[in-house]
């Protein structure tokens, strides 16, 4: 087989084997395959797409690329989420405990923040003497005890995403359904769950900027995961303005913990009792979504959800004090405000520029070695739809340095669009695909 041949059959728009799309994925994870030329197919599946058939196969020659998980040593069904990647989205922290404190286990790889979107295994790294790497066997071991936990990724997963990821990056390919599904899907698979719950961002601060764009790519995920029986449930929700107040690691914690205390409602802990009751329905823990919704409201409200939470905290290494008093948590000490420009209506709020501000003053990574600081970030204080008068606090800014200070105010003043007309905000969840 020649790899110049798989290209040209893609170029032209014909379907590509399964044998055609492992000997690419084994040759480009050995070595045997330059980068020009993976470049070049990827390009061409940009153009002419892959259908449901090679983009399985794809997913299952990256899944199977390198190390898998093996959660089998924890009875029961397992289940997993995964979002998309959004601003302000602290769903995980708020999920995961509920799910487990349902009793079904929740073992989970996260990621660290990349650009302007953040990433749970940072905002974790901020409670004191956390550790987000565990030992395969004691990652095993603290899910067998406490019912979940969320690890840093380690060894050797998914190496096909690591390098076509980096590749896509640098040559113009990220933005493909079919890419982004397998680059997904593949790593879901590799860890393992049984259970697997999506929440797919749509708008400003996400991948896919128009929602039919995103129900397209949850469509995609979902007939992945049902068709390797893994079951898959994906849910389209808002990105146009960020899902919760705080963005920033130490600040998202803290509302992370406030929604789990009951302190605080709104939008992400709508969403967050949503992902959970399908992660409950998802590993038939339930037998319909109104009674796990049922069942994850009562772990919210009776608290059994912050007592989970607080036993992976301590499992992990971590102060689990945080969870009765979050203001131990380390919080930048001098606030800057941002004010409303003018009166009017605040139509929307831009989550990318959100993101950036925060990623500004130093909460989030520009490349992939910079250095975070835990403590910083914006909070937000006014939401889409509501009037605002000039000179109100728009945000706030937990700063810890000078640099950055004046672009990241220039940014959020920018972020809140004020008109004169009043607006009715969307609903946060714009659907759900199952099966
Ligand atoms: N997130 C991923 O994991 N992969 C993509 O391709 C895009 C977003
Ligand atoms: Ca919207």
């Amino acid at each position: 087989m020649r790899m110049v041949d798989i290209i040209l059959k893609k170029r032209a728009g014909f379907e590509l084997t399964s044998d055609e799309i492992g000997f690419f994925i084994k040759g480009y994870v050995d070595g045997s395959i330059p980068d020009y030329q993976v470049s070049s197919l990827l390009m061409a599946i940009c153009f002419n797409g892959l259908n449901a058939n090679e983009t399985a196969h794809l997913t299952m020659a990256m899944a199977y690329s390198g190390d898998t998980v093996d959660l089998s040593a924890i009875a029961g069904k397992k289940a997993d989420k995964h979002s998309t990647g959004g601003v302000g989205d602290t769903t995980t922290l708020i999920v995961v405990p509920l799910v487990a404190a349902c009793g079904v286990p929740v073992a989970k790889m996260s990621g660290r923040g990349l650009g302007h979107t953040g990433g749970t295994i940072d905002k974790l790294e901020s409670i004191s003497g956390f550790n987000a790497f565990q030992s395969n066997e004691d990652f095993i071991r603290i899910v067998k005890e406490t019912g979940l936990s969320v690890v840093g990724q380690t060894g050797n997963l998914v190496p096909a995403d690591k390098k076509l990821y980096a590749l896509r990056d640098v040559t113009g390919t990220v933005e493909s359904i079919p890419l982004i599904a397998s680059s997904v899907m593949s790593k879901k698979i590799a860890a393992g769950a049984d259970a697997i719950v999506l929440d797919v961002k749509a708008g400003d601060g996400a991948f896919m900027k128009s929602v039919e764009d995103a129900f397209l790519l949850a469509k995609e995920m979902v007939a992945i995961g049902n068709q390797v029986k893994r079951k898959t449930i994906a849910i389209v929700t808002d990105m146009d303005q960020p899902l919760g107040c705080a963005i920033g690691n130490a600040l998202e914690v803290k509302e992370a913990i406030r929604v789990l205390n009951c302190e605080i409602k709104g939008e992400i802990r709508e969403v967050s009792l949503l992902l959970a009751s399908y992660m409950l329905y998802a590993s038939e823990r339930c037998v319909s979504v109104d009674q796990a919704y049922d069942l994850a409201q009562t772990a919210l409200e009776t608290g059994k959800g912050a007592a989970k939470f607080k036993a992976m905290i301590n499992a992990q290494g971590g102060n689990g004090k945080v969870v009765d008093d979050p203001d131990i948590l380390s919080i930048a000490s001098d606030i800057f405000e941002v004010k409303a420009q003018r009166d009017g209506f605040l139509n929307k709020i831009s989550a990318r520029k959100m993101g950036e501000a925060a990623m500004l003053l130093g909460a989030g990574r520009a490349k992939k070695d910079d250095q975070i600081d835990h403590s910083v970030g914006v909070t937000i204080h006014k939401k889409a739809g509501e009037a605002v008068k000039a000179g109100d606090v728009m945000a706030r800014m937990y700063v810890s340095r000078e640099k950055g200070l004046y672009e990241a105010g220039r940014l959020l003043e920018s972020a809140f669009m004020i008109k004169d007309d009043p607006i009715k905000p969307g609903s946060v969840v714009h659907g759900v695909v199952q099966e």
